[in-house]
């Protein structure tokens, strides 16, 4: 009876400290409605998106340039299964995620709520490779995105809280900046996996990218309190910025442009109601790759032919949403033998009071190990630019705690195009992908696969954790063996997707590349309008979070400096 009434308390502080949440942007700005209506009243820039890009952009329009900024976000405001690390997967989340459609029947995840993605996302703290930013400037001929170039952009935002590290890779990593980011201690599987990989011959490096190749526990953007820290933690919460207002549930349905074809404002949808506001300098658009390459085609920049076949007037003939590029994944799953190894994330009220009172317990730990296998790099000439890795990660299936392996093709061969399906900015658009469709995709993710399995089922590893099957009509081949060609074909054919999404508007020097913006983050063939997000993105990786928030950085340095 006394434990009931604990958790009915526990439960009613939790309900209201979640509604006070979610009601305060609303309590902040519902007041300032009317004024967007009113003449002359007129914001100098309007950002659309506060995920991980928009919210830096808009932040630092306002606080550094103290421009005039109103920033809409479609989703709402957080709330606490946000905040814990690890419920990560959380039911909760859906009303939060737009889930893009392929034409696959897949769909891609994408955070529907203040801080974007990065509110429903792994946190995991990655900057990738410099080859990985020489690949970058191969690609769209910008020799303004090499690796040391973006540094100071990471640096800016950066809050990391592993002393040693930063004292230990000064010039790398800083303490100071609005994100913060920790390493945590890992949990006994995972420290199993490392020792594993180690025996193996798997270098042991840090887990920033800088160095790729080798075994790293990832650091993630979760304070010291094990609260998750999205942008919409680090940039917009508690605002008290007179010149920036904040309007979430705000859907953009189109950008409006004038005859000179200057982006001068948009109409957005709130609570069934439209508006119109008006920007004196720009509109800047982070909606995230499909948000945005959606948000540009309904307002008539896009493919001619397609924009025409949905009767929108062409004001921009650019391809807008092709280069859409995304990492392939597929997940096979061990079990772990001895069950009280790993305690599961569960909420009971002891894992609560841990969490909350003590800061501590498994509800405050979402970790993640990463191996780059040295034999799947990306080619040749680019030796240190990984395409083939692990993401290992702990977590509860059908109530049994399990070793999650989750097969990455950092930079398949396969891109794919954001299509619209109607002229209604209500209805999603289409991500059409061809996920295994480029065989050379397949026998990449098989030979990933061979390296995981051979870590896994090493002499060390086979103490802690088995195989377990997934089935669905893969069968083994001969003597139960789960490692050869046909069986891994097989289930790489299945089970790959599309793991997130990025490009559709890539960063380039002229429209003839396929490129939609120029190195200023300015759209081509229009004015007054700036794409920043990570639909710039001309090389994909399951990392994006990081990357959005240094191009978030990078373009309202671009934009206060009047590049
Ligand atoms: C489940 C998941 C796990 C991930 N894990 C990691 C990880 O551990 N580490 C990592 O580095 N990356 C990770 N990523 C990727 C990373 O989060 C994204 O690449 C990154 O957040 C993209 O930033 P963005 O600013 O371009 O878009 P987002 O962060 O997605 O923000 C776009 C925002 O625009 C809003 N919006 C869209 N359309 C409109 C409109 N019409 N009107 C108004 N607002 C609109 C959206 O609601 C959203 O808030 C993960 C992604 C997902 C989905």
């Amino acid at each position: 009876m006394a434990t009931l009434n604990v958790i009915s308390i526990i439960g009613i502080s939790l309900t209201i400290i979640s509604i006070t949440n979610k009601k305060q942007y609303d309590h902040q700005n519902v007041e300032n409605i009317n004024i967007l209506n009113v003449k002359n009243r007129k914001f100098d820039y309007i950002v659309v998106g506060a995920g991980a890009a928009g919210a830096i952009v808009a932040y630092r329009l306002a606080d550094e340039a103290g421009s005039t900024v109103l920033l809409l976000e479609a989703g709402g405001p957080q709330n606490l299964y946000n905040d814990i690390p690890a419920l990560q997967d959380k039911d909760e989340y859906a009303v939060q995620n737009w889930k893009y459609p392929t034409n696959e029947s897949n769909q891609i995840a994408g955070g529907r709520v203040f801080g974007g993605s990065s509110a429903i996302n792994s946190m995991n703290y990655y900057r990738e490779s410099p080859e990985y930013y020489r690949l970058w400037t191969e690609i769209t001929g910008l020799s303004e995105w090499t690796f040391d170039k973006v540094l100071p952009y990471f640096l800016k935002s950066e809050n990391n809280l592993d002393h040693k590290l930063v004292a230990e890779n000064s010039g790398y990593h800083r303490t100071g900046g609005r994100v913060t980011v920790t390493s945590s201690e890992s949990n006994a599987m995972m420290k199993h996996l490392m020792i594993g990989a180690e025996m193996l011959g798997h270098k042991k490096t840090f887990g920033d990218g800088r160095e790729p190749m080798g075994a790293a526990v990832l650091q993630n953007t979760i304070d010291t309190n094990r609260s998750r820290v999205s942008t919409e933690k680090a940039f917009l919460e508690n605002n008290k910025l007179k010149n920036f207002k904040i309007f979430g549930n705000s859907m953009v349905t189109k950008v409006i442009f004038n005859n000179q074809k200057q982006a001068t404002g948009v109409e957005f949808s709130r609570y069934g109601r439209k508006y119109r506001v008006f920007a004196n300098k720009e509109v800047i658009l982070s909606a995230g790759s499909i948000g945005s390459s959606k948000l540009l085609m309904l307002s008539g920049v896009g493919p001619r032919d397609h924009l025409k076949q949905f009767e929108i007037p062409v004001v921009a003939d650019l391809n807008v949403g092709h280069n859409f590029v995304f990492p392939l994944i597929a997940i096979i799953t061990f079990d772990i033998i001895n069950q009280s190894m790993v305690e599961p994330p569960t909420e009971t009220i002891d894992h609560l009071i841990d969490y909350y009172i003590r800061h501590t317990g498994p509800l405050g730990y979402n970790q993640s190990t990463i191996i780059c296998f040295p034999e799947q790099a990306y080619s040749q000439s680019y030796p240190e630019l990984s395409n083939g890795c692990l993401l290992a990660r702990t977590g509860l299936v059908n109530n049994r705690m399990t070793l999650f392996a989750i097969a990455v093709v950092r930079r398949p061969k396969t891109t794919g195009r954001i299509e619209l399906v109607s002229n209604d900015p209500f209805k999603a658009p289409v991500a059409k992908t061809c996920t295994v469709c480029d065989s050379t995709d397949v026998d990449k993710m098989v030979k990933v696969f061979k390296s995981i399995i051979q870590l896994y089922t090493s002499p060390y590893m086979r103490q802690f954790i088995q195989f377990n099957p997934i089935g669905g009509g893969c069968t083994p081949c001969a003597g139960d063996n789960y490692s050869c060609d046909d069986y891994l074909r097989c289930i790489v054919k299945k089970y790959t997707s599309p793991a997130l999404s990025m490009g559709g508007c890539r960063i380039g020097v002229s429209p003839e590349t396929g490129a939609v913006v120029d190195k200023t983050f300015r759209v081509f063939g229009v004015q007054r309008l700036r794409v920043i997000d990570s639909s710039i993105i001309p090389v994909p990786t399951e990392q994006g979070m990081t990357i959005s928030m240094m191009i978030g950085e990078y373009g309202s340095h671009t934009v206060i400096n009047g590049f």
